[in-house]
């Protein structure tokens, strides 16, 4: 197992030490290689992916990475900031389905700011389409017109084979868990995502044993709050998932409990916690690390193949947060409140027990 372990920013390496601490704890036989991206990236090399960075994440068989941003970085030109170096590589890996589930674990029922018997046995798998849609169309940029006027153009864009292609992991992923696909798009509006919707019906035909449904996206962002546990695997394009996910992980607890897969076409991936770098807790020891240590196990269950040592990882931060140990943003009266570092800790010698 040949692993690229990419910090970058912020909260970044704080988090990605604890996974590394509990991927080392699983005593296989890995080789991890550490390198800098994001903010990390400019300023170790002026580049926000710098060229080492991502020969690196070529030649391992997955990445696992931490997060990228600071405010500081905001006034460097559009192509250094650190965000570049993160779309930069999701495109460079083709890496264009990106999988977060949002499941609740029974302890952290009070966390949630939703009612417990709202958000109570939650599953959901949300399946984002990763390389495309507005955040790449092009024309893109800020122009300005004849009357001297600004004006900002983005690209809303799609081609079928790119909606396939997701479609098909959604579809895929949808058969192992309990048969329902909601596809969420604006094709009352957007005449990208009419396109979207055609195709997921086309596609549906290949599984006759999955219930496909359709959502306009602001209905789904409204029914997510309202009756969550009504979905099973939720497919939709880049913008609206970088949304919806976003919301969902809320039903979670914390978004600081989220990982993520982003896969190739041969399951080659990068895992990461679903939020940011988070630059207002920095440097404090007190990040949850559980949505990147649980991003290690989907990196064992979707690169590696490796169920076994995946669910050991998830029983360990379930025994973890069943012992009472709680990093302070899912801290509720009566539990243990640790540091980043101790609920690293603690994962690891649940992992051994
Ligand atoms: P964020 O996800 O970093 O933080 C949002 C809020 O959640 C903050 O209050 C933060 O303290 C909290 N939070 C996030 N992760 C946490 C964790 N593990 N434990 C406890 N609390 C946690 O989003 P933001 O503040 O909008 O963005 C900050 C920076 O991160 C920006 O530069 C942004 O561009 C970048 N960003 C990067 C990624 C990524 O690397 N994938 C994703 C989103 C935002």
């Amino acid at each position: 197992m040949k692993i690229a372990v990419l910090p970058g920013d912020g909260i970044g390496p704080e988090i990605v030490a604890q996974a590394v601490n509990v991927l080392k704890g699983l005593q296989l036989t890995v080789e991890m290689t550490e390198a800098p991206i994001g903010g990390a990236g400019y300023e170790a090399a002026g580049d926000p992916l710098p060229n080492a960075t991502l020969q690196l994440a070529k030649d391992s068989d997955a990445v696992l990475l931490g997060a990228v941003g600071d405010w500081k970085y905001d006034k460097l030109e559009r192509h250094l900031r650190p965000e570049r170096g993160l779309l930069r590589i999701r495109k460079e890996l083709n890496l264009f389905a990106n999988l977060r589930p949002a499941l609740l674990y029974p302890e952290l029922a009070s966390a949630s700011t939703l009612k417990p018997e709202v958000v109570s046995g939650l599953d959901i798998m949300i399946v984002r389409e990763l390389t495309g849609d507005i955040y790449f169309g092009q024309p893109r940029g800020i122009s300005t017109l004849e009357n001297g006027e600004r004006e900002g153009i983005n690209t809303m864009r799609y081609n079928e084979s790119e909606i396939k292609r997701i479609g098909r992991v959604a579809f895929e992923i949808a058969m192992k868990r309990n048969k329902k696909v909601c596809s969420v798009d604006k094709a009352n509006v957007l005449e990208t995502t009419e396109l979207w919707r055609q195709v997921m019906i086309e596609l549906s035909k290949d599984y006759p044993e999955v219930e496909l449904s359709h959502m306009y996206v602001d209905n789904a962002a409204m029914q997510l709050i309202r009756a969550p546990k009504q979905f099973d695997v939720m497919v939709t394009g880049n913008i609206f998932g970088d949304i919806l996910s976003d919301e969902a992980s809320m039903l979670t607890g914390s978004i600081g409990m989220l990982p993520s897969a982003s896969l190739d076409a041969n399951n080659k991936g990068m895992y990461e916690p679903s939020h940011g770098s988070a630059p207002d807790i920095a440097g404090k020891n007190i990040a949850n690390p559980l949505a990147t240590i649980l991003s290690v196990a989907m990196m064992l269950r979707y690169t590696f193949n490796d169920e076994a040592n995946a669910v050991r990882i998830e029983s360990a931060v379930k025994k973890a947060l069943s012992d009472g140990f709680r990093t302070a943003d899912i801290y509720t009266e009566g539990t243990k409140k640790v540091s980043c570092s101790e609920m690293g800790e603690a994962v690891v010698s649940a992992l051994v027990s």
